[in-house]
């Protein structure tokens, strides 16, 4: 597909009739008392900002054109630390003044005109001022030393929801509007917000005005600005689109990485999506004083700055690997969140599923040396473990207030989350799952969604029931182990909830998408099929001699194999690849916790696994598996202990020594003999591993002191 030839699609253009089309679709009525009314819409804001930074502090005007569905004699809405000065409401050619009343615990201001506004057009005008806070979020003060002088960027975070700190608003990610932006502050400092600059204005007061383009129509909570010394890179282009790098000064020889990443991810998102990027511009900004990883607002993403700032040539490949994918999943938002965005907060995890999902499909994409996908599965173990316990919580619940939607920010949401989108597309087929996302962000494109709208667009592309099969992995928490049996023809699947030993979560069904792998009479055959809860007979064509129920090890559940796989699975395992390799640990690591299975096979099949060829990733797991047998292990329980020394001597110092320094070591060697001597020093306990650990770290700590 040829990007650049592909028109840009214009910003949609506000009318009457489209805003009333918008708001007809997107704004229902709710009886949740954190919600605002929707009896007066936001359909565009202009807000002018003057800010001090030296001072800490801002004044505002916010100019809000505003459909009025039923007469009312109040306009409410957010805000929360802003001092109104003056608020005004004009219908037609009439002024009305309003009077202002502050609440507080609902972070909502009420206008109240002496008239009733009749339905139809008003324009709301307020006049305020605030502070740029400490608290990381609205609009505040990011302080930073250079050369041991206090300075500070003012920069705004606003998810979720505090725009109400910056400007007063309706604050509700389903208000969708266009904003038009202008920040004053004074001369010598640089203005970027989430459209290209318009115009720049010198002031008679030695200030400087910057004015952005309208954005597109979109949630309050993607609005965003950074004023400070910055410096931009010259811009990258992807396509039509500019893309630059914002940063304290002097930094620019760290930023060349991520424009290159950055220039691959928003083509390759274009093509994934068959939509262009819907802004004008993209720049990505390195903030000294930030409380997440990065946030994407639209056209603006503001970064941590060592997520952002890199120098290639003496970063390790982790911290490239890091920086490439929080650059690669705030550009996935650009369409999945921006462009389409959940109607409330209750719709987060997907949004933060589905960015983890495509950050790690573009990652895979951009370095399939990486192996992504395969280190994903070491991400995803942690969510099992979480999710394994009888307290974890379903995907999505019930969010009333925004505050609720804050615990949705964890390990279920992001891994959990993107590891069942994940085991749906590797089973529906990635072309069908990936139309089906684009034919769901062309449907509601600027426009706000139910998580059901998804799977609605997805059950069309895939021919299958999604609702059903999503609503069993959303709606209740846990997973399932699915059990195999040989039979004459082919493979019993069994599906119980994993508990690890005495757990004590209910019981529950999944509809389970397993993708199985069975050698038949020296053939390879595979099925995809459905597990819904009743035990499921899948014909091979024969009774596999091996057979494996979890192909690439996508799907998000346990597997068991009763005999004689339980021991071919073991053997076998080396010829497997390492997703599969760290799958199959896993799960007999999964199956030992709950009681399922001995020591033995645990044992026999790490001893097929660590060897010098094996993947570092393969060698990471089993590090960390060896690792919590140890603690788990109590400290007088002498025997046990030194059974899992010894394991891990035997497993390690072979590896270590194989893979002695060679002039040009591949990368997976180094870090094969780096965790081998690693497992053999802490586990294994063995001396010279010791030894030889600390030679290298004083051999770093010198080189390091000289360059
Ligand atoms: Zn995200």
């Amino acid at each position: 597909m040829a990007l650049q030839s592909r028109a840009r699609p214009e910003a949609p253009i506000i009318s009457d009739n489209l805003t009333v089309q918008f708001a007809a679709r997107s704004l229902v009525q709710s009886n949740n008392p954190f919600r605002l009314p929707r009896s007066v819409v936001p359909t565009r804001y202009q807000l002018a900002i003057t800010t001090d930074l030296e001072a800490e502090t801002f004044t505002g005007t916010v100019v809000v054109d505003l459909e009025v569905t039923e007469p009312v004699r109040e306009l409410i809405c957010n805000a929360i630390d802003l001092s109104i000065h003056e608020a005004v409401v004009r219908v037609g050619e009439q002024r009305y003044p309003l009077s202002t009343e502050y609440v507080h615990a609902e972070e909502r201001v009420r206008f109240v005109a002496e008239v009733e506004l009749p339905p139809g057009q008003a324009v709301l005008e307020v006049r305020y001022s605030g502070e740029c806070n400490q608290k990381l979020v609205g609009y505040y003060a990011a302080n930073y030393t250079d050369n041991g002088e206090d300075k500070r960027l003012g920069v705004t975070q606003f998810e979720a929801p505090h725009a109400r700190r910056a400007f007063p608003c309706w604050d509700e990610p389903d208000f969708k509007a266009v904003f038009d932006v202008e920040l004053t502050c004074a001369s010598g400092i640089i203005a970027v917000s989430n459209s290209p600059e318009r115009m720049r204005r010198d002031n008679a007061d030695g200030t400087v005005t910057f004015s952005f383009e309208p954005t597109m129509l979109m949630s309050t909570y993607l609005v965003a600005w950074v004023i400070g010394e910055l410096e931009l890179s010259e811009p990258s282009a992807s396509g039509q689109t500019p893309i630059r790098v914002a940063a304290r000064p002097g930094q620019g020889h760290l930023t060349a990485f991520a424009l290159h990443c950055a220039t691959h991810a928003l083509q390759w998102f274009e093509e994934y999506y068959g939509i262009p990027y819907p802004a004008a511009k993209l720049d990505l900004v390195a903030v000294p004083d930030f409380a997440f990883g990065a946030m994407e607002n639209l056209g603006c993403v503001t970064f941590r700055e060592n997520l952002l700032l890199v120098d290639p040539e003496s970063a390790s490949r982790t911290e490239l690997e890091r920086v490439a994918t929080v650059i690669e999943h705030e550009i996935a938002h650009m369409w999945f969140g921006d462009l389409v965005t959940m109607a409330w907060w209750n719709g987060i995890w997907l949004n933060e599923a589905f960015a983890t999902f495509m950050e790690l499909s573009c990652a895979d994409a951009y370095r399939p040396d990486w192996e992504m996908w395969t280190s994903f599965g070491l991400l995803r173990t942690q969510a099992f473990e979480t999710d394994a316990l009888a307290a974890t919580r379903p995907i999505e619940y019930r969010v009333d207030t925004p505050d609720d939607a804050e615990a949705m920010f964890d390990i279920l949401t992001y891994e959990k989350g993107a590891s069942v989108l994940r085991m749906f597309e590797q089973w529906a087929g990635p072309e069908r799952f990936r139309s089906g996302i684009g034919a769901y962000l062309r449907a509601h494109s600027y426009s706000n969604t139910e998580t059901a709208d998804l799977w609605t667009s997805l059950s069309e592309a895939t021919n299958t029931d999604v609702v059903a099969i999503m609503d069993s992995w959303i709606n209740q928490g846990g997973h399932p182990l699915i059990t195999a049996s040989p039979t004459p023809h082919g493979v019993l699947l069994h599906q119980t909830r994993f508990r690890n030993l005495n757990g004590s979560a209910p019981d529950a069904t999944w509809q389970v998408p397993i993708r199985i792998r069975a050698e038949v009479d020296g053939t390879t055959v595979r099925r995809s099929v459905l597990h819904s809860g009743e035990p499921l007979a899948v014909d091979l064509g024969g009774t596999p001699t091996q057979v494996t129920i979890n192909e690439e090890a996508s799907g998000f559940y346990r597997s068991e194999y009763q005999s004689p796989w339980a021991t071919s699975v073991l053997t076998t395992a080396p010829e497997s690849s390492p997703a599969e390799q760290i799958g199959i640990l896993d799960d007999l690591w999964a199956l030992f916790s709950a009681g399922r299975s001995s020591i033995e096979p645990l044992a026999v099949l790490l001893r097929g696994l660590l060897t010098a060829e094996a993947s570092p990733l393969v060698w990471r797991r089993a590090s960390g598996i060896l690792g919590q047998l140890v603690a788990l292990t109590p400290i007088d329980h002498v025997g046990l202990q030194h059974y899992w020394r010894d394991l891990a001597q035997e497993l390690a110092v072979p590896t270590w020594k194989t893979l002695e320094p060679t002039s040009e070591p591949s990368h997976a060697q180094q870090e094969v003999r780096a965790l081998s001597i690693a497992l053999a020093g802490t586990v294994g306990a063995y001396g010279p591993a010791r030894q030889e650990a600390a030679r290298l770290f004083a051999l770093q700590t010198t080189s390091a002191r000289h360059s």
